[in-house]
């Protein structure tokens, strides 16, 4: 396998397929947002004759329109009057400060506390799920261009989750009494060793840790490389591995980032899927709604079926945060909930496991139930499938009729209430006067 980055992508043997402005873009987006793709998504998921519209083409490769007009034009510059490195970089650097790096305070306000000191590298926001960043798995096979996680990817060091060492994350979790599920993410865990994962695993799997029932692996490898159940070094270790884990009672998940039915195609996908579904892993599926690549119901349904129809579960549909390339991918909500509805009426119930369309915000994932009509006045009505506060899941509320919102932050409160629901509690979960799972003083 080989990987392509700004510096050599111009090798890419397809790339003549792109125009010659297409390609200058890749190098003006490219050094404000991450770039890096795999020969396996260039050979066997890019459709090369349909470029630059390809679906699969738009996840992985900078586009134009993906930087703000001035934005592009303030790197177009640089670049062609021949400006050296350090000044792209911090022009650059400018740029990426506008694009709000840190959606729904992902860096602050999520990091657990043991013996007065910060455990970096994991985050515990919702009751019974805390988040894992393993220090190795801070990287993906091929980075997305919407992706929300971007700046963890542009070496800008202290922007990193880490963690250093499992052992850390293990004495937390084994006095963390409600939490019964761990989330690996990154980044992609998977781009680990079987060696490196199962030292994660293996130090919360201790009779410590009893209480942590199910494993979660959040991974964009099946999509984007396959091999790595198949043919790599250490692909048998790895199945071995995930064997062991669920052989000891826990249930192990692997939650599959898939954005396009594309990704489901190809004969190593299948045969991948196959030997992780035989090592007795459960695959769940998740995925944002995107402007420019999977913004119709046609490609919902058929996403979904064929997940079913090789044993995998929906799970999640996103609405894609505020941050990099939101102004590219996003759609109102409105219509992300049209999609959302006609999507889920064409499947079984099989399918209907999905729940969305769902923000992940500071107050939890917020899910658009729908628009609804009270009094002859059309609102919003939407509801929590997370909360900071477990008190206010499920518990339905309406926003004002927007048909242009975008996100959470875009809504106001219908029925000439001032403030959502939950806003008065989150003030004071900030000012420490009401706790939650990120405090030293949960118990
Ligand atoms: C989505 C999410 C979880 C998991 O929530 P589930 O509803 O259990 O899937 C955990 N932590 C964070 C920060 C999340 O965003
Ligand atoms: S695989 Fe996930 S973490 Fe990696 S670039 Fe894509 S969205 Fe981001």
């Amino acid at each position: 396998m080989k990987y392509y980055f700004l510096n050599n992508y111009l090798e890419i043997p397809q790339i003549k397929s792109l125009s010659e402005e297409d390609r200058f873009a890749v190098s003006v987006v490219g050094s404000v947002l991450p770039f890096k793709v795999n020969s396996y998504v260039i050979d066997e998921l890019i459709n090369w004759k349909e470029v630059p519209n390809d679906p699969m083409f738009t996840l992985t490769f900078p586009r134009k329109e993906m930087l703000q007009k001035e934005h592009y034009e303030a790197v177009e510059k640089l670049i062609k009057d021949g400006a050296d490195h350090q000044m792209v970089k911090e022009v650059s650097n400018s740029i990426r400060d506008d694009l709000n790096p840190h959606p729904a305070g992902q860096l602050d306000f999520n990091v657990p506390v043991l013996n007065n000191k910060k455990i970096d590298g994991l985050q515990h926001k919702y009751r019974e799920t805390v988040l894992c960043f393993p220090n190795e798995g801070q990287t993906c096979h091929t980075y997305c261009t919407f992706c929300f996680r971007w700046p963890q990817f542009i070496g800008i060091k202290d922007l990193r989750f880490a963690t250093e060492e499992a052992q850390k994350m293990a004495d937390y979790l084994a006095v963390q009494e409600g939490v019964t599920d761990v989330l690996f993410t990154g980044g992609d865990p998977m781009v680990m060793s079987a060696e490196k994962l199962a030292t994660y695993l293996k130090a919360i799997s201790t009779e410590r840790h009893n209480h942590i029932t199910n494993i979660r692996i959040g991974t964009k490898v099946l999509s984007y490389w396959p091999y790595r159940f198949l043919t790599d070094n250490d692909s048998d270790d790895l199945l071995k591995l995930f064997a062991e884990i669920s052989d000891s009672g826990k249930h192990l998940s692997l939650m599959v980032h898939m954005n396009h039915y594309r990704e489901l195609e190809t004969e190593a996908v299948q045969r991948a899927v196959v030997r992780i579904k035989d090592a007795g892993v459960v695959i769940r599926t998740q995925s944002p709604i995107l402007k420019n690549i999977n913004d119709s119901p046609e490609v919902w349904v058929e996403l979904w079926k064929r997940q079913v129809q090789m044993g995998m579960i929906p799970y999640y549909m996103f609405v894609p945060r505020d941050t990099g390339a939101q102004h590219y991918f996003s759609l109102p909500l409105v219509e992300t909930w049209e999609i959302f509805r006609k999507a889920y009426q064409n499947v079984s119930g099989l399918c209907r496991t999905v729940r969305g369309p769902s923000m992940s915000c500071i107050p939890g994932k917020i899910q658009i139930l729908g628009v609804c009509n009270v009094k002859n006045r059309k609102a919003i009505a939407m509801r929590m499938i997370q909360g900071r506060n477990p008190d206010w899941i499920h518990k339905p509320f309406f926003a004002e009729y927007d048909e242009k919102a975008v996100w959470i932050s875009e809504l106001k409160p219908a029925f000439g209430e001032k403030r959502f629901f939950f806003e008065k509690e989150l003030d004071l979960i900030f000012q420490g006067k009401l706790t939650d799972y990120s405090s030293s003083s949960y118990e």
